[in-house]
Parts: structure tokens; C-alpha cells; sequence
């Protein structure tokens, strides 16, 4: 996809803070953080998001990179995973990520 957001950040064509990445996927801290840790997860190829086909490798690699995030960040007490689809549910980038936040007692509420 040439003008999404989050391939040219896969492809390091435009900046980000990368926590983590690997062949498959690339970890980046969110420019607008929702906690005082907010990562998000993404697969380096483009999927519009969770249910868009993404191949089980490529699943599988992104909750590698969750752990990974979570040992990196010092999660060890929890963290909360989130992927929106879809404009209802808030989804802003079309590109599939995971965001992952944590780093303060986050309640038990969802949203
Ligand atoms: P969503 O609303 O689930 O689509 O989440 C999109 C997230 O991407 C938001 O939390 C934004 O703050 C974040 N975001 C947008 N552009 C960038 C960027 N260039 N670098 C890091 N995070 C970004
Ligand atoms: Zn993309």
C-alpha cells in the first residue's frame, strides 16, 4: 500500500520508536499515548486488520512480538491488548496493529 502510514513505518520510511521487530513484524511506540506504556504491534505486510486474512505465521509472530514488548517494557504485572476494526469500533489506521498497554493499574473496565 503506497500511502499508508504504517507500511512506510515498516519499511523505515518514516520514523518511529521501534521496541521490537523481527522478519514479520515491527513494534513501535504510539506518537499519542493512551497509558504511560502504548505500543503498537503491526505485521510488516499490509492487512486492513484481525480478520483480513492475516496467514497464522504472521499471527503467531505478533504475539512473539507481544511478549517481547511486554519482557522489553517490564510488563510483568499485565498489560491490556487491543485491536480495533473497523470505524465503529475506532479504528483510525487502516493497517491491522495491536496495541499493548500497560505501565499504571488500568482497571477492570474494557473501555
Ligand atoms: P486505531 O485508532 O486503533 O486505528 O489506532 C491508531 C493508533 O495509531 C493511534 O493510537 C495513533 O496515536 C497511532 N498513530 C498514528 N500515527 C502514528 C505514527 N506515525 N506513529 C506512531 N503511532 C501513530
Ligand atoms: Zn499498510
Amino acid at each position: 500500500m503506497t500511502d499508508c502510514i504504517f507500511c512506510k513505518i515498516a519499511q523505515h520510511e518514516i520514523p518511529s520508536t521501534v521496541v521490537y521487530e523481527d522478519d514479520l513484524v515491527i513494534a513501535f511506540d504510539d506518537l499519542n499515548p493512551q497509558a504511560p506504556v502504548h505500543t503498537l504491534v503491526i505485521p510488516k505486510e499490509h492487512y486492513e486488520n484481525a480478520i483480513d486474512g492475516v496467514p497464522a505465521e504472521t499471527l503467531a509472530a505478533m504475539m512473539h512480538a507481544v511478549s517481547e514488548v511486554a519482557r522489553i517494557k517490564g510488563l510483568d504485572d499485565g498489560f491490556r491488548l487491543i485491536s480495533n476494526k473497523g470505524e465503529a469500533a475506532g479504528q483510525t489506521v487502516m493497517h491491522f496493529h495491536m496495541h499493548v498497554l500497560g505501565g499504571k493499574p488500568l482497571g477492570e473496565g474494557l473501555i
